[in-house]
């Protein structure tokens, strides 16, 4: 027997719907490419995302078709978000941060036909243009005044101009809840990127499990900074969520130093932000020598990386603020766990709770997982044995764009489990902590190393900005950590000195064999320490 209930279907168009009609009045803000700060509300969102809408009929664009950005974080973009999607084509957010021929084969890929791109960007564009075939539109985000002259690109036009003259009256199409909605390329660190499609099943369910309190906790008091651009994982989600709660949004634009971010995050009562934690480590490292401090700020998540205890220690307790550490993937829409205490836990003493806000957190209702070993035999919860990671949820994906490979692994009752990549421990409350990238092991002697471990103890100390471990050749043990360090601007530390700092902190095996100083620690297009990278620098390196 069915049940009596209306049906319909969770389509992103209902988000903005919603965000219209009932938070019309609540604000986006925006930091331009321009510096100058635009303003307006969820009703002029909705407006405008319907004539972006209407723009994209005009052109004639069949459903399903590929509309792509090529953006900062703001309010144009998030009217791509709405407008594209809830019109029935697939919004494909591109990263900028990757080499210009990536760009252009991902262009061809996805088949973009349409390709938007902030006046940052028009140095990419020009370059790319002319190998993109697929394209048959091409606009820049910004005012009609705005537009240069002589770009070389075909048709182009300002944004201004192409939506300008559509009207605001749009009756946004109703469809299959598991229509796509949007595209986004993992980062690729080996091999061609490979696609993950975003269903609007799957983006509106994650948006109200995000939303939820022991997730984002996000709420229609937040005024919500995503530093975590829309180009990667759709800024997890946030622009989703916010319009699900009515939150007012805040977005930086290009504008990713200290100094911007501190300034806008006071200039607007920002309560709740979102990033990598690179980002967080330029504005504390902003912040602390200036003597400032938060005025409005509440709450920030932190993931993408291990976020270092240092840095949720730093933010508790100097600032006051309370860390949400979460991980995720592209593959996932992105969350998967994110760390906050159980009622059991308040009583603990303050370092025993530190501990576990350390880890990567409980799954939110809607992810399963659980870790394996090499044979697929499923490991105990018991914050010991580690294993492959595996999830399975509505949000996480099936098989990725143009059927990539079938990435699932199947168990006895033949449920499909995404393999994550990475390798954890999870304890008898579920807390699972990330030890690894099964890609960045360091297998010692027979016994596993993490390298998050061995990066956490040095970027505890005062004098290291970044530090990352990676394993060593060693004819003896297989493998010996080193650990590679960037100093903070005018610190001063040797080599004996941090090897000592380790000592006491971790087992004696587990030290690393040797530090290596470098100016930076190479990062990848998302913000991520990129080990293979750092191995690149360090091809002549023998262990002392
Ligand atoms: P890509 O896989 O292309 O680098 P993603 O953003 O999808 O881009 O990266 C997902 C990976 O990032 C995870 O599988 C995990 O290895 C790492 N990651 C994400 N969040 C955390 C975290 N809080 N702690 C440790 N690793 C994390």
């Amino acid at each position: 027997m069915l049940g009596l209930m209306q049906s319909q279907p969770l389509l992103i168009s209902s988000l903005i719907d919603f965000a219209a009609r009932h938070h019309g009045d609540a604000q986006i803000v925006s930091r331009r490419v321009e510096g100058d700060i635009h303003r307006y509300t969820y009703r002029d969102l909705s407006a405008r995302s319907k004539q972006l809408a209407n723009a994209i009929e005009a052109l004639g664009l069949a459903q399903g078709e590929r509309v792509a950005s090529l953006a900062w974080n703001g309010y144009r973009h998030m009217e791509m978000y709405f407008g594209v999607s809830g019109s029935g084509r697939v919004l494909h957010t591109i990263n900028p941060r990757l080499h210009p021929d990536q760009i252009a084969w991902i262009v061809g890929h996805a088949e973009d036909r349409v390709l938007c791109f902030d006046t940052t960007f028009l140095p990419i564009v020009k370059a790319i243009h002319d190998k993109c075939p697929t394209v048959q539109k091409w606009v820049l985000l910004c005012d009609a005044d705005k537009l240069p002259a002589d770009t070389g690109i075909p048709g182009l036009c300002s944004y201004e101009d192409w939506i300008g003259g559509h009207s605001t009256d749009y009756i946004w199409p109703q469809f299959d809840e598991n229509t796509a909605s949007s595209l986004c390329y993992t980062s690729g660190t080996t091999g061609n990127p490979k696609a993950a499609l975003y269903s609007h099943r799957s983006t509106t369910l994650h948006a109200y499990a995000a939303a939820l309190p022991d997730v984002m906790g996000l709420s229609a008091r937040d005024s919500v900074l995503p530093v975590v651009p829309m180009f990667h994982v759709n800024a997890w989600g946030v622009p989703y969520s916010a319009a699900l709660t009515g939150a007012k949004v805040v977005f930086p634009g290009p504008a990713l130093d200290g100094k911007s971010l501190y300034e806008l995050m006071e200039a607007e009562g920002v309560t709740y932000a979102a990033g990598v934690p690179t980002i967080w480590q330029m504005l504390l490292g902003y912040m602390q020598p200036n003597g400032l401090r938060f005025s409005t700020l509440k709450r920030t998540v932190i993931g993408g990386s291990a976020c270092p205890p240092a840095m949720i220690t730093t933010f508790q307790d100097v600032f006051g603020v309370e860390v949400l550490h979460a991980w995720g993937m592209t593959e996932m829409s992105p969350l998967g766990t994110l760390c906050t205490l159980k009622n059991k836990h308040l009583e603990l003493p303050a370092d025993e709770k530190m501990k576990i806000l350390q880890k990567q957190g409980r799954a939110i209702y809607g992810v399963d997982m659980k870790i394996v070993n090499e044979l697929g035999q499923e490991q105990p919860w018991d914050g010991k044995s580690y294993g492959d990671l595996l999830v399975r949820g509505p949000w996480i994906i099936d098989s990725y764009f143009k059927g990539e490979g079938t990435p699932l692994v199947y168990d006895e009752q033949g449920r499909g489990w995404f393999p994550t990549g990475d390798v954890a421990t999870i304890d008898a409350d579920g807390f699972m902590q990330i030890t690894d990238r099964s890609k960045d092991v360091i297998k010692s002697g027979g016994e596993w190393i993490s390298s998050i471990d061995i990066e956490n103890i040095a970027m505890a100390h005062p004098a290291v900005a970044m530090a990352a471990c990676i394993g060593m050749f060693h004819p003896k043990w297989d493998e010996r950590p080193i650990v590679a360090v960037a100093l903070k601007a005018q610190a001063v530390l040797g080599r004996e000195e941090l090897l000592a700092f380790f000592e006491g902190k971790t087992a004696k095996w587990q030290i690393p064999d040797d530090v290596v100083f470098v100016d930076a620690i190479p990062l990848g297009a998302t913000g991520k320490m990129l080990k293979t990278r750092l191995r690149e620098m360090l091809a002549g390196y023998k262990l002392p």
